[in-house]
């Protein structure tokens, strides 16, 4: 074993020992070890105990411990304080940045266990307020991971949009007359972006390839006859591929659906479709309706647009309202004041459903009822003055481990809806999961069922549920299901809409918001649902004011009688 890896070890007990609340004169000392033996001239494998001792800054212990590590391969200490330690909280120690006093705090005090957790954090704002963090640490935070997260090559689409439209434009403005266009996974607008691709018509392939090539637009440019591949500077892949402008349409077709999607369209084709004039002939050619590139994932739509009956998808501009939001009540950065302008003024909405966090969710300062009562009078008040702009008492309520909400009946029944998600105990097996969501579900109270799985794109998996039996519990107790529109977390799984829609099932795309940026999520959540194919009419805050009041109305209703 050479010395770094035992430099490593020694550092890593050393940090766990600092987790675990050790003697401060031995973590002081193993950390000192590390140090001295990454700087050894000469391999310390290569000694004996005897002379490890001897080593300046060694000593007896640690030399102890090198013996047994090389021997064993482990130190037994170590295997201790390893089995001690959640997984994630071992891996934020080799996150620069944040050392043990640091991960302490995020581990006991707010309850993180994961990278992903944390990176939501920041996201929420939580680690602003607590001892020894700030606004800066926050931010720093946030960037390690994001950098983290992109070192395996998988970017979120909301982290790639800004680029995407950026390297579209100046490919539009180097060739002037030639047809461009996003292809494969950005023009799907898949949640999830491997590589980043293009698509040119040109009747100068050759020039066209050249002057991508000159003008530098990302590194590692390689080229061949049909195009160029390089990365962008936090290494994602792009590919611009070129094609004489007659068959711009094939190949934009042939390179935006999924593999199955193209060979399921191709196979019914009667005709030819090399000089297709629009992709919209082609699907013609193939007995279909044209599908919107977010449709084109695999043969889920073709019997739909077969028979000419694809869903109208929903668009941005279909919102009247967004539901499930978070003030200064809670845990949020804008007051509600804010908030509501915001929506009323810049988004031009009708209404906004305030979700601050039930009593339990203590580590998001969640609302006592006392809190709740105050809050009320707040949005009494403020909808006097709104000039018909509505807001909204809702309530974000912690799924209790039991599957029951967080507040008794006569609290419960004052807000006008109740989102229900789940925050704690994540790690429940499938059958106990999908029995406590359910049993919520159940619960007359429930308007809204919240981010379903806990799942934190590219970090956390949230946890394993039936999905057919809660989606079948929604339909027969009318809850609407969500679509959390935070990239990250993008829950409902848009594989699961179709199903959902088919039961009758409506869904709502909640921006989740934690400061007025965030309603701004509600794009992502649009673009998700678009792939699952969720029309305007089945989606809560596409109603209007008035339709939403009356859905509401109804739900208390059914709970009156
Ligand atoms: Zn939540
Ligand atoms: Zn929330």
């Amino acid at each position: 074993m050479e010395n770094k890896p035992i430099a490593r070890t020694l550092r890593l007990l050393s940090q766990l020992m600092e987790l675990h609340d050790e003697n401060p004169f031995k973590i002081k000392s193993l950390a000192n070890a590390a140090f001295k033996v990454d700087k050894l001239p000469f391999p310390i494998a290569k000694k004996s105990p005897a002379e490890m001792e001897k080593i300046d800054g060694i000593g007896k212990s640690t030399a102890g411990k090198i013996v047994e590590l090389l021997e064993t391969g482990h130190i037994g200490e170590m295997q201790t304080l390893l089995a001690a330690t959640p997984e994630g909280i071992v891996e934020m120690l080799g996150i620069k940045g944040i050392g043990p006093k640091k991960i302490v705090t995020i581990w006991k005090d707010l309850g993180i266990e994961t990278v992903g957790e944390l990176y939501y954090a920041c996201n929420e704002n939580r680690l602003i307020e607590a001892k020894g963090f700030g606004l800066k640490t926050q931010e720093e935070i946030a960037k390690v991971i994001e950098f983290r997260m992109a070192s395996n090559g998988k970017f979120l689409y909301a982290r790639v949009e800004a680029e995407a439209n950026e390297l579209f434009k100046k490919i539009g403005s180097l060739l002037p007359g030639a047809k461009v266009s996003f292809t494969g996974e950005y023009r799907r607008c898949s949640e999830i972006i491997t590589e980043l691709s293009f698509l040119v018509g040109t009747p100068d392939i050759q020039g066209a390839i050249k002057a991508l090539t000159e003008a530098a637009l990302f590194l590692d440019i390689s080229e061949n006859e049909t195009g160029i591949k390089g990365e962008t500077e936090n290494k994602l892949l792009v590919r611009i591929d070129a094609t004489a402008a007659s068959s711009f349409y094939s190949e934009l077709f042939k390179q935006t659906g999924t593999i199955e999607h193209v060979g399921a369209v191709t196979a019914r084709l009667t005709g030819d479709i090399e000089q297709a004039e629009s992709e919209e002939a082609i699907y013609e050619k193939a007995g279909l309706q044209w599908m919107p590139p977010e449709l084109r994932e695999g043969d889920t739509f073709i019997g739909k647009a077969a028979v000419n009956n694809l869903p109208e998808l929903i668009t941005y501009t279909d919102l009247k309202g967004t539901l499930h939001n978070h003030s200064t009540w809670s845990d949020g950065v804008n007051a509600l004041e804010e908030m509501a302008l915001y929506c009323r003024d810049q988004l031009k909405l009708e209404y906004l459903g305030m979700c601050d966090h039930s009593r339990s969710a203590f580590y998001a300062k969640g609302l006592s009822i006392e809190r709740v009562l105050q809050q009320h009078e707040e949005i009494d008040s403020l909808n006097k003055k709104l000039n018909g702009f509505h807001i909204f008492k809702g309530i974000e309520s912690d799924i209790l481990n039991d599957g029951s909400l967080d507040y008794p009946d006569e609290i419960l029944a004052r807000f006008d809806f109740i989102v229900a998600s789940v925050h704690s105990n994540l790690k429940m097996e499938k059958e106990k999961a999908t029995a406590r969501v359910i049993k919520a579900v159940e619960n007359p109270y429930t308007t809204i069922l919240g981010h379903p799985t806990g799942r934190l794109l590219l970090s956390r998996k949230g946890y394993d549920l039936d999905f057919k039996k809660v989606i079948d519990a929604c339909a027969a107790n009318s809850v609407i299901i969500e679509v959390n529109a935070n990239p990250l977390r993008l829950d409902l799984d848009w594989r699961w809409h179709q199903y959902a829609l088919d039961k009758g099932v409506m869904l709502s795309i909640n921006p989740d918001a934690h400061r007025n940026e965030g309603f701004l999520d509600m794009h992502y959540g649009v673009l998700a649902a678009r792939k699952g194919g969720l029309n305007k009419e089945m989606c809560l805050n596409a109603f209007t004011l008035e339709e939403i009041k009356k859905v509401f109305e109804t739900k208390k209703n059914k709970v009156i009688a």
